[in-house]
């Protein structure tokens, strides 16, 4: 018999894998860019002529590489982003599977210049290099992409029109902007601009790219914008949702939202939003789609109603009560959510402690205490601002990693070594660019670490990283550990805002309980 399975040839497989990575101009211009992140460009500059199919050039002023890793970066599986299964856990980068380059290359002429100082050239057709040479470049590095498909006649037909593609290429482009607000992008299509935007806080960004919104998000994991529910449309195109700053399609979070707004919307409409969502990376798998367009989340109960209640709680007051409900707060305290910029100084809050107050419950995460009326406590908040005292006074007792994390400085930042420790972050300089961090306190996850360092880096200043304080906040307590807690929160200097400003406890007098329930004060 003759033989009839024959090996494939390298060049082939990797035509056949870049189907799933590569389907279009978009998809491609999304893994280049997520390379320039990941090399932490500062600027990234992307032009494309005939909607990509003719030509993708990006530029970025990353790290670049140097002329053994250019060799290496266009073969499949090649990848500087992680060595082992185990580091999918404490991912932080975009890319990690080393199959984009390699993808790309294979049904393109490719041409990539590239320099960590030293700079590299490097043409390849249709997957093979064709040369390799020294060339002058400053550090970043400069990708072209050629000739689409042009090997792959099959996926050649099937492309959309040049102003399809142009449209597409253009919304991910600023999809992935929104993300990444302290990037510049820009986007020229056949020479003209199409999108630009310049370094910006993630508000402004936002403003700029999508528009305003009417409410904000900032509880625990998530954060971000919402529409009024009269903005609700027929379409999800206003809907942008981020799972640790990947651009995420998710019909759970998506329908979670949608459940926030209840019945505030009609169920064919979807209201725009801009939603990031900061989980660690244990709990989430990005792993499932080719394109890392879908993730799994390991407990999706959970993610659903943090999402929902989140969303939910951006329209109630903050002490929600059943909708049926009307209800209005009286005159002797205020539901207002005060802003913490707007907020005034004010004369030193009394405390009810002169008498026994005693604990009664736990519902969630408040705590109901009897006072003369009652006393109900944020203890998600009353914990924020304790460990942002501590913090700030006698240092944390950080806990050790098990796996240190790893970050590279910019030259010049050497310095923030010695900053992070002055706050209690235990770290150390491996080299001169690494940045190796052992402990950390315990309101900072490590998968939340890098973007509290670049915050850091922008504001140098304890007071104004208070967000990060309110991320790692336990989701429920026992009585015990609410009593300590609000015990502990009594030793605080302000006893009554969190560190995001938000009010971590009401007390509700014997005399406005009657009010509420009456109507009237007897
Ligand atoms: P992955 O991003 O999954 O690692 P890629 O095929 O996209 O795989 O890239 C392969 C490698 O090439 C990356 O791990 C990185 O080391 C390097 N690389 C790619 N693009 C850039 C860039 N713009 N700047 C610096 N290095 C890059
Ligand atoms: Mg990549």
């Amino acid at each position: 018999m003759k033989q009839k399975i024959f090996r494939l040839p390298e060049t082939v497989i990797n035509q056949i894998a870049a189907g799933e990575v590569v389907e279009n101009p978009a998809s491609i211009v999304k893994e280049l860019i997520e390379n320039s992140l990941d090399a932490g460009a500062e600027t990234i500059a992307i032009e494309i002529v005939s909607g990509g199919q003719q030509l993708i050039r990006i530029e970025d002023d990353g790290y670049g590489m140097g002329p053994e890793d250019a060799a290496l970066c266009l073969e499949r599986h090649a990848t500087s982003k992680i060595r082992s299964v185990e580091d999918l856990q404490g991912l932080n980068t975009m890319g990690f599977r080393g199959e984009a380059l390699a993808a790309i290359a294979s049904v393109s002429h490719l041409e990539l210049k590239t320099s960590d100082g030293t700079a590299t050239r490097i043409v390849a057709e249709g997957g093979k290099i064709v040369s390799v040479a020294p060339c002058a470049r400053n550090r970043g590095t400069t990708i072209e992409v050629r000739s689409l498909f042009y090997n792959v006649p099959a996926r050649k037909k099937f492309q959309k029109s040049a102003s399809a593609n142009t449209a597409q290429v253009a919304r991910m482009v600023e999809t992935l902007s929104l993300a990444h607000p302290h990037v510049a992008f820009s986007l020229h299509s056949n020479g003209g601009v199409a999108f630009e935007v310049k370094k910006r806080a993630m508000k402004e960004r936002i403003e700029e790219v999508v528009g305003s919104f009417e409410h904000e998000i900032q509880r625990g994991e998530i954060g971000g914008f919402i529409a009024a529910p009269a903005k609700a449309g027929p379409t999800r195109t206003g809907q942008y949702l981020f799972i640790n700053r990947r651009p995420i399609f998710s019909p759970l979070v998506a329908k979670a939202v949608k459940e926030g707004f209840g019945t505030r919307i009609g169920e064919h409409s979807y209201p725009p939003f801009v939603l990031f969502l900061e989980v660690s990376p244990e709990s989430v798998d990005v792993n499932v789609h080719p394109q890392k367009r879908e993730v799994r989340f390991r407990e999706e109960g959970k993610i659903f109603r943090l999402v929902q209640e989140a969303v939910a709680a951006a329209f109630a007051p903050s002490v929600s009560f059943p909708e049926s409900l009307s209800f209005t707060p009286p005159p002797a305290f205020s539901f207002a959510e005060e802003l913490p910029w707007e907020r005034k100084e004010e004369a030193p809050v009394e405390l009810p402690l002169s008498f026994a107050e005693r604990p009664l419950a736990v519902l969630g995460s408040f705590l109901l205490l009897q006072a003369e009326g009652l006393t109900l406590v944020d203890l998600a908040g009353a914990h924020a601002r304790v460990l942002f005292e501590t913090l700030k006074e006698e240092r944390g007792a950080s806990q050790a990693l098990i796996w240190p994390l790893q970050l590279e400085l910019k030259r010049g930042e050497e310095a923030i070594a010695e900053e992070l420790q002055g706050i209690g972050i235990e770290c150390r300089l491996l080299g001169s660019k690494t940045l190796v961090i052992d402990a950390l306190p315990p309101f900072l996850e490590a998968a939340h670490f890098p973007l509290f360092l670049e915050s850091w880096k922008e504001k140098k200043k304890l007071d104004q990283m208070a967000p990060h304080f309110c991320r790692r906040i336990k989701k429920s307590y026992s009585l015990e550990e609410a009593n300590a807690l609000w015990r502990r929160l009594q030793k605080c200097g302000d006893r009554l805002y969190d560190p995001l400003g938000r009010r971590i406890w009401t007390a509700v007098q014997a005399e406005d309980l009657e009010w509420m329930i009456r109507g009237s004060k007897n």
